[in-house]
């Protein structure tokens, strides 16, 4: 018999409030200011004091900051950015977005993240950017990043994973790469919609600022007693909206609670994993991280998928490789450590709602399924 399904394990992800979103989104909603506003500036400084940087920069949405990082940095039809291939499709699209086309590299099965090894073999005369994913929260640390800098070629971090996480003692952000943090609906910290990017320099900072509010540019308090403005660049409606922010800032009073949480349910599912046969736990470097997801390669992942499913556990794929989807043909490859991955990777239910019941609840019921799965 199968043991009854817990809500909680019947969804892979799932935003966590706290109770104070609510109230927050009302004050904005009350004091009519919509668009970008002094919460969302709040915000900004917010992120920049809990990261230990100079400066953040808020914009609508993590492909939106992947986006214009590309543009800060000037990459553009012609040049070609090193990217892994097992990310989110919004890594790619970013760079298509630019006119830039995708050079897709492979990755160590053992983290799911490029290598500096990696990286550095496909670099070459046309690579104008690099972007690692911080897959699952973990940081990539490339050893030639400085050289690569000097060479003029910039690194974007994709860590719409990774918010809060660390680089040895360092919080992903300050490591000197341009960094992009996702805050969307089941990231480690939500919006409900939105993103930042970490600059690397004042005049970056700059660009992105006036590229999100459609390349306007607003010197502080004239527009009100002007009858013009000045459109100085290329831009895009890709502001946070205050309404956004606020339940930003409502999370982050909390973010040592959700530090924590994540911590503790992806040791839990560590340890109740480890007598299972057949199954290896994705490393996402716990003890430096805040995990996004918690993920395994089996064997017979389809057969498996569809057994936990049915008994309602909430499994998915993060992701089916890019390089091998219809809109990226153009560059398709051979990526074997890649193509392995993409059959055997399953997510399991991680989410802070979960209890360690549920935990193990999920970890049993694997453990059927992998019997019926691979059995006779
Ligand atoms: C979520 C995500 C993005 C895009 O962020 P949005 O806020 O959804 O636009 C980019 N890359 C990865 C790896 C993601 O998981």
């Amino acid at each position: 018999m199968t043991a009854p399904a817990r809500p909680d394990a019947g969804r892979n992800a799932s935003p966590f409030l706290y109770g104070q979103e609510a109230e927050a989104v009302a004050r904005v909603l009350e004091s009519g200011q919509y668009g970008h506003t002094d919460v969302t500036e709040e915000f900004e400084r917010r992120i920049a004091g809990l990261l230990g940087v100079p400066d953040a920069v808020a914009v609508a949405s993590g492909t939106a900051a992947l986006h214009t990082a590309l543009l800060a940095a000037g990459v553009g039809p012609g040049d070609e950015v090193i990217v892994p291939s097992l990310t989110f499709c919004a890594t790619v699209q970013a760079i298509l977005a630019v006119g830039a086309a995708p050079r897709f590299v492979d990755i160590d099965p053992a983290t799911l993240c490029v290598t500096d090894q990696l990286v550095m073999e496909a670099v070459d005369d046309t690579t104008a950017a690099v972007i690692p994913v911080l897959f699952g929260g973990r940081a990539v640390d490339l050893t030639h990043q400085e050289e690569l800098t000097e060479r003029g070629i910039a690194v974007i971090e994709d860590a719409a994973h990774a918010f809060g996480s660390r680089s040895g003692t360092r919080r992903v952000g300050t490591t000197g790469a341009m960094t992009c943090f996702s805050f969307g609906p089941i990231k480690n910290l939500t919006c409900g919609q939105g993103g930042m990017v970490i600059p690397r320099t004042p005049e970056e900072a700059d660009r992105i600022r006036m590229m999100r509010l459609l390349g306007v540019a607003r010197p502080q308090g004239e527009r009100a007693n002007s009858t013009t403005y000045r459109v100085g660049s290329f831009g895009l409606r890709y502001q946070l909206s205050g309404i956004n922010a606020a339940i930003g800032l409502a999370q982050l009073d909390h973010f040592d609670t959700t530090e924590h949480t994540r911590r503790r349910l992806w040791r839990t599912y560590r340890d109740a994993l480890a007598p299972l046969r057949g199954v290896t736990l994705v490393d996402v470097d716990v003890d430096h991280t805040v995990p996004h997801l918690c993920q395994v390669h089996v064997p017979h992942r389809d057969d498996v998928f569809v057994e936990l499913r049915a008994r309602n556990i909430g499994v998915a794929v993060h992701y089916p490789p890019n390089h091998l989807q219809p809109a990226f043909a153009a560059w398709r490859c051979s990526l074997p450590a890649t193509e392995d991955c993409g059959e055997e990777i399953l997510s399991l239910p991680f989410h802070q709602h979960l209890t360690e019941a549920d935990v193990d609840h999920v970890v049993t019921t694997l453990g059927q399924a992998l019997k019926s799965a691979g059995g006779s």
